[in-house]
């Protein structure tokens, strides 16, 4: 047997899904695209420490390396539960990177494999994953900018693309750079993007997406994007959900996820709201660690916005909690705009009352919050 079918094999055997190989030449196509957009919308991933850039060239950054292997992963076997779709983003919901969970042994097992065989290997976040994926011929584009599986979880996009560098030349497989989308589908995923993020068939822009936002830009989401963002507090779905190729993945019946049902209570918008930093630390944090252990506020403002959003007057006696006592401007101002949301007599009253807050961000977001408040 080839190394290259026994690498296959192994993969296979340990659960992933698929397995490509291509050569190591820069991913010209890709370093063109980030070239052709404006700074505004890249820039934050071309720094000194981190530079999807440097990661497209990955043969020139690692000379050694002499073939990359793409793996695929299916993050959707199970079910997630009903309380964290439109919240959290599925594939965060089962990031098992720092709590080092069964798929996290299962590549750790997999590295187990290639050093027996001799085999030196890399993972470097810089390498665009889903350009490596579509290049090794194991995934097809999205017009909504996803890869979806080729021959294998009934060609959804559920995927983890994870590329590998080896030290061993290894034949590369026929790339499928390609959109796999039926030409009867009229971009239903450009459509239902609440934020206007995909702007064209197979562009999207980082700076209006919601995973964007949620967790990489400040605490304080801009006006226009409030709305738009609706309830998700972490990543978003929209995209892929509206999808007519993920349909028949969502559509069977999948075991539930007893792990992930047990905890997600923890998430519940009102808890973040109010949660304190040793229950940030030990619940969320886990789970969802692109916000910072000390950023604590950008998850309250997240959970502020997301209740004004839900429109459930419930909820508004923990919103003038937040407006009260919390110790950060940024979640007592959301809780003002989440306020004007809910409106109703206690939220009025509320804002009212707040006026007399120092922070002069805050009384602007208060002042607003009562110009659209009946
Ligand atoms: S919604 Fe339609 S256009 Fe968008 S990725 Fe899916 S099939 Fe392609
Ligand atoms: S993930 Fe959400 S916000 Fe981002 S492009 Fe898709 S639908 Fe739009």
């Amino acid at each position: 047997m080839t190394l290259k079918n026994r690498i296959t094999e192994k993969a296979f055997e340990l659960g992933f899904e698929a397995v490509g190989f291509t050569h190591t030449a820069p991913l010209d196509l890709y370093i063109r695209e980030i070239e052709s957009r404006p700074d505004k919308m890249y820039g934050w991933v071309q720094t000194d420490s981190f530079n999807v850039k440097r990661g497209a060239s990955f043969g020139v950054k690692h000379p050694w390396a002499k073939s990359l292997l793409v793996l695929i992963r299916n993050y959707h076997r199970k079910e997630f539960p009903r309380q964290l779709v439109g919240r959290i983003g599925r594939c965060y919901q089962v990031d098992e990177r720092i709590e080092k969970g069964e798929e996290t042994g299962k590549l750790t097992a997999f590295f187990d494999f290639l050093k027996k065989e001799g085999i030196q290997r890399k993972f470097d976040e810089e390498i665009p994953a889903r350009m490596s994926a579509a290049r090794a011929g194991v995934v097809t584009y999205g017009k909504n900018c996803f890869v979806f599986a080729k021959n294998a979880m009934r060609d959804a996009s559920w995927l983890e693309s994870i590329p590998i560098l080896l030290d061993k030349e290894i034949a590369p497989d026929s790339p499928s750079i390609e959109f796999g989308c039926p030409e009867w589908c009229k971009n239903a995923c450009m459509a239902a993007c609440p934020t206007g993020a995909l702007y064209a068939p197979g562009e999207m822009n980082p700076r209006l997406c919601i995973a964007y936002n949620s967790y990489y830009a400040g605490p304080m989401t801009p006006m226009k994007l409030r709305e738009p963002m609706g309830t998700w507090i972490y990543g978003c779905d929209r995209c892929q959900e509206v999808c007519p190729r993920n349909q028949p993945w969502m559509n069977q019946a999948l075991p539930e996820n007893p792990k992930l049902s047990a905890r997600s209570g923890d998430f519940e918008l009102t808890k973040i709201l109010l949660m304190d930093k040793d229950y940030y630390v030990s619940r969320i944090w886990p789970l969802t660690f692109y916000i910072a252990k000390d950023n604590i506020l950008k998850w309250q403002t997240n959970a502020a916005r997301a209740l004004g959003n839900l429109g459930d007057r419930e909820n508004v006696p923990f919103l003038i909690d937040a407006l009260k006592s919390s110790p950060y401007p940024e979640v007592r101002g959301m809780s003002a705009w989440a306020l004007g949301r809910l409106s109703g007599d206690r939220a009025r009253s509320a804002l009212e009352a707040g006026r007399r807050q120092e922070d002069d961000m805050v009384r602007k977001e208060i002042e607003m919050a009562l110009e659209t408040t009946p």
